[in-house]
């Protein structure tokens, strides 16, 4: 589809989020049959078994419940498919985080069922999204597959992602913030977006959208959230890091910003940061390769820092950077094809020189 001059828009069915969501879980799942299959994970069922066994009891329904022990791998996925068996109806259901969401995903693909996603953290734009990130043993992501038909329905308890740690939230604004720069830049090139063609405006609007919702109400969300409150600005910020950005990328396209966390997941320290914090100074990194005015860097940079969000290297976990390793780190980022979603072609020097650049900036 990628080579016809088209331009799609794709999402989810329906998108419901509000203090005590998952309390409509069991009523929302009953057209699907009465026996769903429910993927969780330890921690999610310690937190949550005993509230969803009444919300799935009072709809009637007796789900199939498995447990993702841990890395999302294909012998993992074979493992649950064993698991949900034959009597299972066809929907499936993830709730917990993204690599949780996309193992429910990953089985539905397999059994061609729709899915339901239930965030139980606003870390990433997994929910909203048709996407299946598939790693090997060694947590190092191999493929990314995709839905036919994106979730039937995403339903996200803003309770939930209040109780849960701040750190969450805040991985999931540095995911989204990069959202409408790289929609821009992808636009802009000849660049072409993870749900096929080029993109519509419509992409743009809401990537704009969720960037300039996490600039007005990021840091209150964030306040909101180490207290353990869910406020307007909660909700908003929360719309903005599950649903905007999850259609603004898949729609609008990824750019530079993603195509660094290729390099920072094999770098020194900072493979260990999380995928939002990669992103969040990717970002900067990007603008800087774009030729961006310093004016618009500082301003960003600036952001960062109120949200808390990475603006070097050392704050992703890798003190004094070596010539080499930016080197490493630009040419792993051109095996990327975000790469390519850019105004302009880049290459590995343009990129290695941009790091120098926010590198810089960043000690100011
Ligand atoms: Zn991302």
């Amino acid at each position: 589809m990628t080579d016809a001059p088209v331009r799609v828009f794709a999402a989810p069915g329906r998108y419901v989020q509000g203090p005590g969501a998952l309390d409509l879980l069991g009523e929302l799942l009953r057209p699907y049959g009465d026996r769903p299959f429910i993927v969780w994970d330890a921690p999610v069922r310690r937190l949550l078994a005993a509230r969803l066994a009444r919300v799935f009891a009072a709809a009637g329904l007796r789900p199939v419940l498995a447990e993702l022990p841990g890395e999302i791998t294909y012998s993992a996925v074979e493992e649950l498919l064993d698991a949900r068996g034959a009597d299972a109806d066809q929907v499936c259901v993830g709730i917990g985080g993204g690599k949780v969401l996309d193992a429910a995903k990953a089985v539905a693909l397999r059994v061609g069922a729709p899915v339901v996603t239930v965030p139980s953290i606003a870390s990433n734009d997994s929910p909203a999204s048709g996407a299946v990130a598939m790693y090997d043993d060694d947590h190092v992501m191999i493929s990314v597959d995709r839905l036919p038909r994106h979730p039937d329905l995403v339903l996200v308890d803003t309770r939930l992602v209040a109780e849960a740690p701040v750190e969450f939230l805040r991985c999931g604004i540095g995911d989204a913030i990069a959202k409408k720069f790289e929609a821009d830049a992808c636009a802009a090139g000849t660049g072409s977006t993870p749900v096929g063609g080029r993109p519509l405006r419509t992409a743009g609007a809401i990537a704009d959208a969720c960037y300039r919702t996490i600039a007005a109400h990021g840091v209150a969300a964030l306040a909101a959230c180490a207290g353990d409150q869910v406020t307007e600005e909660l909700e908003a910020v929360v719309e903005a890091v599950v649903l905007m950005s999850g259609l603004g990328f898949e729609n609008g396209g990824l750019s530079l910003a993603h195509g660094l966390t290729r390099g920072l997941v094999r770098a020194r320290g900072a493979s260990r940061a999380a995928h939002g914090r990669h992103v969040a100074w990717g970002l900067l990194v990007q603008l800087a390769a774009e030729g961006r005015p310093a004016g618009e860097l500082a301003a960003l940079i600036e952001l960062h820092g109120r949200l808390g969000l990475p603006t070097s290297l050392a704050e992703l976990g890798m003190p004094d950077p070596t010539g080499a390793e930016i080197g490493a780190l630009a040419e792993l980022t051109m095996a990327a094809p975000h790469v390519r979603n850019m105004p302009a072609p880049v290459d590995a020097a343009q990129i290695a020189t941009a790091i120098r650049q926010v590198e810089e900036l960043a000690v100011r």
